[in-house]
């Protein structure tokens, strides 16, 4: 018994060691490693250096130097492969889009070695190993394996590196911009989209990024003569910008959905239990429903799905202890709905704090994106391809209340989908911030997921 249970048990090791060493396995993880040790954060001129190491994979494993374009950006740069259909393509182009540079993470406030990939208890720690260097490995995996498969896709398959999604994401509108990317038929980014796990590891539910709120910051101005802080006068600039930001508080923008977050609402309700998902079910079938729209108001997690959201996140004034504020300034941080325009916020803000004296201004470039239909060709390649680990899943596009680059290709008129195949739960989400990390099944799972993705979608 003891024995067979034994030789159970080495089988079960061998058939695990074996699944995550296919030989297409150890290269991804090899170039895993490679990339992570690059310092692509914004001002260590780390990139052209990963697009060298790049180059060199990519021509080793078939793609000719005519099909690789660098394009340069002060000391960034990005990189575009072009996998050319064999014979007279039958459609146009699908882009495939990760990017190379990170939030920069510094060696001394991490327990371990950020750009060093580290595999420990089952993750694979590093600077980049979620966001977005698995999505790097996946695309460039795929490319070496189907031309070692001698695929031949029916249309072209370009593949887009972006220098700087975390800064500018102007590489990316270089990239839009670019010959083999422009007519794209849509985009498939690997930088969003995924699935949630439950604490126990069960899968719950995987989402595709079809949409993202406009990213605008506005900072409100009181300005006062001020004076000496033992004549109070009637407006302080302090007082007047509190009282401002009190009205503000108050204020909740008017509800709006489209069919994207009512499917999305309602799919996440189906899975949750009380009084939330009764809510989210309950906004998906009516969002004129103002119960439930004003019980998702309380909830973090649903409420930017439902409406524009605008908070004070920073607060300066005064500057004496001993005299009259002669400036309050607040920062608003807004995550505007799609197809609602900044300035139409910023008109709404003005009449909500209710004082002319208050002066606005954009802090940021916001960038309104439109939102991509969801197209069935590309759902039904994802739950393919999502379906072959994760049977049964449901598969829900979502709207983004946090921002990629995918905004710049939907503003460039190609429809974006983001679907990086990775599996998290949600505490093990560090993207950004210490010890960012991802599950060792998870990036092998996720090459799986690209690679099927760009099979199933480039073969038809
Ligand atoms: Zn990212």
């Amino acid at each position: 018994m003891k024995i067979k249970a034994l030789a159970l048990l080495a089988a079960m090791t061998a058939t695990t060691a074996m699944a995550q060493t296919a030989p297409h396995e150890r290269q991804a993880r090899d170039i895993y490693e490679k990339v992570i040790a690059f310092r692509t954060a914004a001002g260590h001129g780390q990139m052209p250096k990963m697009t060298d190491y790049l180059v060199g994979v990519l021509k080793a494993g078939g793609v000719p130097q005519a099909d690789i374009a660098i394009l340069p950006l002060g000391e960034t740069n990005a990189m575009v492969v072009r996998f050319p259909a064999a014979g007279k393509p039958s459609k146009k182009p699908i882009l495939f889009s990760a990017h190379m540079d990170v939030v920069d993470a510094r060696p001394e406030d991490w327990t371990r070695d950020p750009f060093r990939l580290i595999e420990e208890n089952g993750y694979f720690f590093g600077r980049g190993t979620s966001d977005n260097k698995a999505g790097v490995t996946a695309l460039v995996s795929t490319i070496v394996r189907l031309k070692a498969e001698g695929f031949k896709p029916k249309r072209d398959l370009v593949f887009a590196f972006i220098g700087d999604e975390e800064t500018l994401m102007a590489t990316t509108k270089l990239v839009a911009a670019h010959p083999w990317v422009k007519d794209a038929e849509f985009a498939i980014n690997t930088d969003a989209g995924g699935g949630a796990l439950d604490e126990s590891g069960k899968p719950v539910i995987y989402l595709v990024q079809g949409a993202e709120k406009t990213y605008a910051t506005f900072e409100l101005t009181v300005p006062n003569p001020g004076g000496h802080s033992s004549r109070p006068r009637s407006d302080n600039a302090i007082y007047d910008l509190a009282a401002a930001l009190a009205r503000l508080q108050a204020y909740r923008f008017p509800v709006m959905a489209n069919a994207l977050t009512r499917d999305y609402l309602g799919a996440v309700g189906k899975s949750m239990p009380g009084e939330v998902g009764e809510g989210l079910r309950a906004f998906a079938a009516n969002p004129q429903d103002q119960k439930a729209s004003d019980y998702l108001a309380t909830q973090p997690e649903f409420v930017g799905t439902t409406r524009t959201t605008c908070v004070a996140t920073m607060l300066n004034a005064g500057h004496a202890e001993n005299a009259l504020p002669q400036k309050a300034t607040a920062t608003v941080n807004c995550r505007i709905f799609p197809d609602v325009k900044v300035a139409d916020v910023q008109a709404e803000l003005a009449r909500v704090v209710a004082n002319p004296a208050i002066q606005f201004k954009v802090l940021n470039d916001p960038q309104p994106s439109p939102v991509s239909e969801m197209r069935p060709d590309v759902m039904a390649a994802i739950t393919r391809a999502i379906h072959v680990d994760y049977p049964g899943v449901p598969i829900v596009p979502y709207l983004e209340s946090g921002g990629t680059d995918g905004k710049i290709y939907r503003i460039a008129g190609i429809p974006t989908f983001a679907s990086s195949g990775l599996f998290t739960k949600t505490s093990d989400m560090f993207a950004h911030g210490l010890n960012e990390r991802l599950a060792v099944p998870a990036f092998y799972k996720g090459l799986g997921h690209i690679y099927r993705v760009t099979k199933d979608l480039g073969g038809r």
